[in-house]
């Protein structure tokens, strides 16, 4: 008999809100979801033990975090600078 194992996906999404780069004075939302597997190869770093559900959601929101950090260029801005290449 064969064994199906199904391995839990975890999801966070996140939205943020940030000034344009471009200096048009708009703001871009933008919202992504990041995720990971808890399986048996997924393994902490300095461990490399299998991360369990607390530790993956942890290190979902660390990814988020630095992704809220991160400027943005609006689409307007982006159609601007790829018609001066
Ligand atoms: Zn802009």
């Amino acid at each position: 008999m064969r064994v199906r194992i199904t391995y839990d996906k975890i999801e966070r999404t996140f939205r943020k809100t940030v000034k344009c780069l471009g200096n048009c004075g708009r703001y871009v939302t933008r919202q992504k979801t990041f995720f990971q597997t808890e399986n048996p190869f997924n393994v902490h770093e300095l461990t490399k033990l299998p991360k369990d559900r607390v530790q993956i959601v942890r290190e979902l929101h660390e990814t988020g975090d630095r992704w809220q950090l991160v400027s943005e260029t609006c689409s307007h801005c982006k159609t601007k600078e790829e018609a001066k290449q």
